[in-house]
């Protein structure tokens, strides 16, 4: 099967608004016959509003259409994301007045509205979707594209995988890094050669653990699988081993499938925004400088080709290195560059491709440019202001 995924680049071929990734927003929309579709919908509009004073979120700009899209085919639009994301949204620009919808914590204001779905995978039992999006009749999930690091990177599944669950789930998600044993204190039982183990890790992912001081803990967010570690660990006593990189990928993709189960078939559609693309989440509050070019703007009801059709629009980017927080080191994999950021055991194709195995849609697409650039050589502005 091939799908559709219709995209809008970053470059103009005018200084005209017409142009811009918002107008390509709208064309996007229309391709997708979204006002066509909603019609007596409850639609959850899915966003990342991030934390604190992070600026690269999705502009209210891009929201706005969306919502006013969804309103004019007849739908009932709100926007949701976790608590404590939402709590100070306004200090982002996401309000009901500049949006045109109200904006809601996704399982309640204490994370307690939810329902429970029975998938056994690692350490989780139950799921437990947010009740906003299980009452919703129809899901537009709105993405931010970025590194991560936990996911590898963070783009339509990342948006749905945490951000549609509860933060017990989520919690547990985090937690499948460390299903699969790693550490074998029988092979290194001398706490000094431990804690050589602790001092080797640059970025401080390894520690010992907060239960049990006598046996070692590693935090698979910050690891990029630099191996220093493996040079001063006995023979056998820890493992950096793919499986434990990839089985948050996995929950995440499961996780995406759980949601996504909870509406109808063509009642849902995702859109990725690739633009000021940061090294890590806009979880964290901050934003740093963009680590690549824009890619442009993403749309298409099947997330798998989607999430694809951006990351291999990316794939052959340059890393900025000099725009790299200098506490990060890239490493020179030949991967992805966000696997150069965050390590090749997390390449960002995992989550893609665990989502195709569980029939979530296709790594096969056409892209469709709604907009093509035209190669216009020099030539006047029209909007221009004549100096006479
Ligand atoms: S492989 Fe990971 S845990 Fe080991 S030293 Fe490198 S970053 Fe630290």
């Amino acid at each position: 099967m091939t799908s559709t995924v219709y995209y809008g680049s970053p470059r103009q071929s005018r200084l005209d608004a017409k142009e811009t990734l918002p107008a390509k927003l709208d064309l996007i929309l229309e391709r997708l016959h979204l006002r066509d579709r909603v019609k007596g919908e409850t639609v959850c509009l899915k966003l990342h509003v991030g934390n604190n004073i992070g600026y690269s979120v999705i502009h209210p700009v891009f929201v706005r259409k969306v919502v006013q899209a969804i309103k004019d085919g007849g739908g009932k639009p709100f926007v949701a994301d976790v608590d404590w994301d939402v709590a100070g949204c306004e200090a982002r620009g996401y309000t009901t007045e500049v949006l045109g919808c109200p904006v809601y914590p996704v399982a309640g204001p204490r994370d307690e509205y939810f329902k429970e779905h029975a998938w056994e995978y690692k350490n989780i039992k139950t799921w437990k979707v947010a009740g906003m999006v299980e009452d919703a009749s129809f899901l537009v999930n709105f993405a931010h594209v970025k590194g991560h690091p936990a996911c590898g990177f963070g783009g339509a599944f990342k948006n749905i995988a945490l951000g549609c669950m509860v933060g017990e789930t989520r919690g547990q998600i985090h937690d499948t890094f460390h299903y699969d044993k790693y550490w074998f204190k029988e092979n290194c039982p001398d706490k000094s050669v431990m804690q050589k183990i602790v001092d080797s890790c640059p970025f401080g992912a390894i520690v010992f653990d907060r239960h049990d001081r006598e046996e070692l803990h590693v935090h698979f967010e910050p690891c990029n699988q630099c191996m220093r570690c493996l040079k001063v660990a006995p023979a056998g006593s820890l493992k950096i081993d793919p499986v434990n990189a990839s089985s948050f990928q996995e929950a995440c993709a499961i996780s995406t499938a759980i949601t996504l189960s909870t509406f109808e078939k063509g009642k849902s559609t995702h859109l990725a925004l690739a633009t000021h693309m940061t090294p890590v989440c806009d979880c964290f509050g901050f934003t740093s400088m963009p680590i690549m070019h824009d890619a442009g703007i993403f749309g298409s009801d099947d997330i798998v080709a989607l999430d694809t059709a951006v990351l291999d629009a990316t794939a052959n980017f340059k890393l900025f290195v000099e725009n790299l927080p200098t506490s990060m080191e890239p490493q020179n994999n030949g991967g992805h560059p966000f696997a150069q950021l965050h390590g090749i055991y997390k390449d960002p194709y995992n989550i893609v491709r665990f989502g195709e195995k569980l029939g979530l849609g296709s790594s096969q697409y056409d892209l469709v440019d709604v907009l093509p650039v035209e190669d216009r050589g020099p030539g006047v502005n029209s909007y221009y202001i004549s100096a006479s």
